[in-house]
């Protein structure tokens, strides 16, 4: 029999906000001596009182009309409640019944075409403090409790591990397109939760869903569902059954192994948080953040390739990141628009194989996009023949010096 998989994805990204989720203290953690980023509200300490930060919720807008959500007006917090040693309060505030952003979706581009992915939901929540293990001790910091996250749901959508690569991917790229992530997923400012089932090919229903969570980065996302694909048919192939459970990967075997199953699945007792009010939002305010959207990576995607008439690989490049985007379009004016399809070799060519080889972004080049400009006018005018300009070039970037 042939058998096709079933995938949803449940991504949690760090918001990109000075402070934390209710309360004063900084949210960036990443270079802190532990427990210095605390306070009553984010230890979870009896009777603090939150406050809503509301950067936090602009970003989760924003990010709702990015990923083509509908933004609710009316919302609020839930407590989720377990316990757990780096969830001081022992709940987790984080929105259940009501999510703020609903009925989304974006395009992934696969090797058969673009395809749409639905998003089910993106709320609000609090990270949770962290664990370090040490000499057999289990120490816990609380300086990440109560960082801002948001969770987007995907709706099972996904067909394959080469799709959920190229889903975490795109939401990678988006999120800090439009400035609401780092982007650093080493630094875990991404996790992602994969929901894997499988299905005999044509059959309408789904199989038995396993999750695999926690999962911090896209290689272990692919590699994680490859290999639940490749277990989960292997049991259905010996006539055995799939039961609804949690596994963990364990990144060195290259495993996933059981966790939990359903029987001993939380209940997390949700309820509406008694010490924050309601979230309204009017029209006014979040027509705000959707203008304060900038053009996103797929409509500038197209629009490279019909402005500057360029082939949809290198338009893909070159929207890969916000600054490549706007070096590639200021080389051009730099240019009065002439030979877009130049600049945009140079970039993705010659300029690319620096960065890469110097680990230096885009921002950090010594050549600017009017020295690239310049640089092909010159071969533009006959002066240097191209192999000359490849050279120059590589001067120019390590020395800051112009193409004349
Ligand atoms: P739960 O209530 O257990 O969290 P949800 O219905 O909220 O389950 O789904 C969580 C995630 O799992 C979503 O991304 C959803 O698309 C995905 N999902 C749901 N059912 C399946 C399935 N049978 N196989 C794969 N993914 C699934
Ligand atoms: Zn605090
Ligand atoms: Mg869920």
């Amino acid at each position: 029999m042939e058998y096709e998989a079933v995938i949803g994805l449940e991504v949690h990204a760090q918001m990109l906000t000075d402070s934390k989720m209710f309360c004063g203290c900084s949210a960036d953690y990443a270079n802190a001596a532990p427990n210095t980023h605390t306070c009553p509200v984010c230890l979870g300490l009896p009777g603090a009182l939150p406050v809503l930060n509301q950067r936090a919720v602009e970003l989760m807008a924003m990010t709702g009309r990015a990923l083509n959500c509908r933004v609710n007006h009316d919302t609020f917090f839930d407590r989720k409640n377990y316990f757990y040693v780096d969830l001081p309060s022992s709940y987790q505030r984080s929105q259940y019944e009501h999510p703020l952003c609903t009925d989304g979706w974006v395009e992934i581009e696969t090797s058969e075409g673009s395809k749409r992915i639905g998003i089910t939901r993106a709320h609000m929540e609090e990270d949770t403090g962290k664990l370090n293990h040490v000499d057999g001790l289990s120490l816990v910091d609380y300086n990440r409790s109560g960082v801002p996250l948001l969770e987007i749901v995907s709706e099972p959508d996904l067909r394959s591990a080469e799709e959920a690569k190229l889903y975490c991917a795109k939401m990678r790229q988006l999120l800090v397109w439009i400035g609401v992530n780092s982007g650093n997923l080493d630094e875990g400012a991404m996790r992602f939760d994969v929901n894997v089932s499988v299905r005999p090919r044509g059959s309408r229903e789904f199989g038995a869903k396993i999750e695999i969570k926690n999962l911090n980065s896209i290689r272990s996302v692919e590699r994680a569902i490859q290999y639940e694909i490749k277990r989960q048919i292997d049991v259905l192939a010996a006539g055995g059954r799939l039961y609804q459970e949690t596994r963990g990967w364990d990144e060195d075997r290259g495993i996933t192994l059981s966790q939990r199953s359903k029987e001993y699945a939380h209940d997390y007792r949700y309820f509406p948080d008694p010490d924050l009010p309601p979230l309204a939002l009017d029209e006014v305010w979040i027509a705000a953040r959707d203008a304060a959207l900038p053009e996103l990576p797929d409509a500038r995607r197209r629009r490279f390739e019909h402005q500057y008439g360029l082939p949809a690989q290198d338009a893909a490049l070159l929207t890969t990141e916000r600054a490549i985007a706007d070096y590639f379009e200021s080389a051009v004016a730099a240019a009065n628009g002439h030979a877009p399809k130049q600049v945009a070799n140079w970039i993705t060519g010659e300029l690319f194989r620096l960065l890469n080889a110097t680990g230096k972004e885009i921002g950090d080049a010594h050549v600017t996009p009017a020295g690239l400009a310049e640089l092909q006018t010159l071969i533009d005018r006959g002066a240097i023949n191209l192999n000359t300009a490849k050279r120059v070039l590589e001067t120019m970037f390590h020395t800051g010096r112009s193409a004349t």
